[in-house]
């Protein structure tokens, strides 16, 4: 395919992805959460996630900014979505992997490779890397370590 095409075809898959966010709002039971921001840009995220044991069983994103943080919100939820945690780390480190070195992502990772474009951008790519940033926060913040019981049991 001819470069242009392919840009042209990167840029509809994220534009969709921001007229069309996947798995957007607030999760009522949440294991853990966090939020995200990128004042450069005035891009923000919030992010739900509820764990079943190890593996990532919802996740939902709330937020507003530019279309590159807000479509690779939507992008990173549904790929992580029913994986496990350890895979969503590997996601992350392959996604900034992307972003730093340009290193194209393999075709498991569906419409993300479509933010390839992005890491000549060096302002950009904080914009496409806030997501991410996000759930690593997400998964390593303390209420992700504390059983979810504790809470039901003390209601
Ligand atoms: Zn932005």
């Amino acid at each position: 395919m001819p470069a242009s095409d392919l840009e042209d075809l990167y840029r509809d898959i994220l534009l969709d992805h921001y007229r069309n966010p996947r798995n957007r709002g607030r999760l009522g039971a949440a294991s853990c959460s966090a939020d995200g921001a990128n004042p450069l840009c005035g891009d923000q995220i919030t992010l739900d996630v509820t764990l079943d044991g190890d593996r990532i069983a919802d996740i939902a994103f709330d937020g507003n900014g530019c279309s590159i943080s807000q479509a690779s919100a939507s992008m990173m939820t549904e790929y992580v979505k029913g994986r496990s945690v350890e895979e969503a780390h590997d996601g992350i480190q392959a996604f900034q992997r992307m972003m730093v070195e340009g290193e194209p992502l393999g075709e498991e990772y569906g419409d993300i490779e479509a933010l390839v474009g992005v890491a000549k951008f060096p302002v950009r790519v904080k914009c496409a890397s806030l997501a991410w940033k996000t759930l690593e926060q997400a998964l390593s913040s303390e209420s992700a370590r504390v059983p979810v019981t504790t809470d039901e049991r003390s209601q």
